[in-house]
């Protein structure tokens, strides 16, 4: 377990509420890698924030992979002699395989056996199992159900189907000024697993809530997609935007009570792992950082050598850290709302540094200009930082050669990113300074 925890300003804040309120309302939902439980899912989304749904047929050919088929799934259960389900999908989803094969049979404990998964070290817990690209069924239940399963024969059931449909992502696009983008991505394929899928999914729609009502230099992309075979789906359909990514960000495991760890994307020093890094670090969280490598969720498909994109992953503690991962324990007890506030906090933080960080020319280049006389001291004075904001002015004259942008004068100066950008306004407001590349600008 990541124990940096969630500073205490976030621990019963109202945006922690709402957005446990949607991992609740998400919660029940049987999804998968396609199928009705992922347009459920989407429908619920698309009450809060505009959503493009897309339906990408079965059989469709995407860079190695293929669309599966798609399964849906009604009831399962197994009966024992007496008729009771003692293994009903009705109560908790995870009891099922998913992508189980239709089934009607009636059989002996030994028969059945090979098909039941559980977790012998959490005897109370139901595991998370699927098998998408071989066909097989099979049950989950708690090690305490299955210690007590009687030597007698057993009324088992899948009503689910398997056949040519279509795997479904939602999209939110957002444009900006620039036809430059942020993407933020998440999946969507996991049925009630509350940390493991539904963290990222509540995070990300409050995230396009908020960035649609600020003015965006940057156009923003929200997608949700089924884990792995969804991003490949969005890569292959959507190459020619490709390069239009300019910072990425998946989202996992945003909820647990760990603190927050980021994984680099695949190039490491890319302007989204900086970004992040610079607010964890002037956050005081604490926090980990981890290097990119190609197992884990999206990032893997984002940051493949033909892509390589500047994708990092945004997450809590990592995944098969915590016990809970892939069972039934993963639930809304073990999402905190603190924990969801203070991940969409963070990335609301990252997404205004990327905002605000444009590259600027010094009017005043050949030694310093005088500050006094243009009101910069004075609009500094008796406060406790004077001394700093003076330094920071300075740094942003100094390094305003059009060859530094924003964090690179924080970082070089080891000042929080805002008040850099506070510096900047100032000079910009008295005319000592230029963004570069503005029409009319050097
Ligand atoms: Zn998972």
């Amino acid at each position: 377990m990541n124990t940096g925890g969630v500073p205490k300003t976030f621990v019963s804040s109202d945006l922690g509420k709402t957005l446990h309120d949607f991992v609740a309302e998400l919660y029940p939902l049987c999804r998968s890698i396609t199928g009705e439980g992922v347009r459920d899912t989407l429908r619920l989304i698309q009450r809060r924030i505009p959503l493009e749904m897309c339906e990408v047929p079965s059989g469709t050919q995407v860079f190695d992979w293929t669309v599966p088929l798609e399964w849906n799934v009604r009831d399962a259960y197994i009966k024992n002699q007496a008729g009771a389900r003692i293994v009903d999908f009705k109560a908790n989803n995870l009891h099922l395989m998913s992508y189980s094969t239709p089934l009607q049979q009636r059989m002996r404990l030994e028969e059945l056996k090979p098909h039941l998964f559980s977790l012998p070290d959490h005897p109370e817990w139901i595991p998370y199992r699927t098998s998408y690209y071989q066909e097989r069924w099979g049950f989950c239940l708690p090690q305490k159900d299955l210690d007590r399963l009687a030597d007698e024969e057993y009324d088992v059931l899948i009503d689910s189907s398997l056949k040519p449909g279509a795997l479904t992502y939602g999209e939110r696009y957002l444009p900006g000024e620039t036809s430059d983008e942020i993407l933020v991505s998440c999946h969507v394929c996991h049925p009630s697993l509350c940390n493991d899928n539904l963290s990222g999914i509540a995070v990300a729609v409050m995230l396009a809530q908020t960035m649609a009502l600020r003015a965006r230099r940057y156009s923003y992309r929200f997608l949700f997609i089924p884990g792995t075979i969804g991003s490949i789906t969005w890569l292959a359909r959507n190459e020619h935007l490709v390069p239009r990514i300019k910072h990425g960000l998946v989202l996992t495991g945003v909820g647990d009570a760990g603190g927050i760890t980021y994984k680099r994307s695949r190039q490491g020093q890319a302007e989204i792992d900086r970004a992040m890094v610079h607010v964890l670090k002037h956050s005081g969280d604490a926090h980990a950082l981890i290097d990119f490598f190609p197992y884990g969720y999206d990032e893997r498909q984002y940051c493949s050598p033909g892509f390589d994109l500047p994708v990092g992953c945004l997450m809590r503690t990592p995944h098969g850290e915590y016990p809970e991962y892939h069972s039934s324990a993963d639930n809304l007890d073990f999402v905190k709302a603190g924990s969801l506030a203070h991940s969409y906090t963070r990335c609301v933080e990252v997404f205004d540094l990327l905002e605000c960080n444009r590259t600027y020319l010094n009017q005043n280049p050949k030694c310093e200009p005088q500050l006094g006389r243009r009101g910069l001291y004075r609009a500094i004075a008796g406060q406790q930082d004077k001394q700093l904001k003076e330094l920071v002015l300075l740094w942003v004259l100094n390094l305003s050669d059009g060859h530094h942008n924003v964090l690179d004068i924080a970082e070089r100066a080891d000042v929080p990113f805002h008040k850099v950008h506070a510096a900047v306004e100032a000079l910009l407001a008295v005319g000592l300074l230029k963004e570069c590349g503005r029409p009319g600008n050097a």
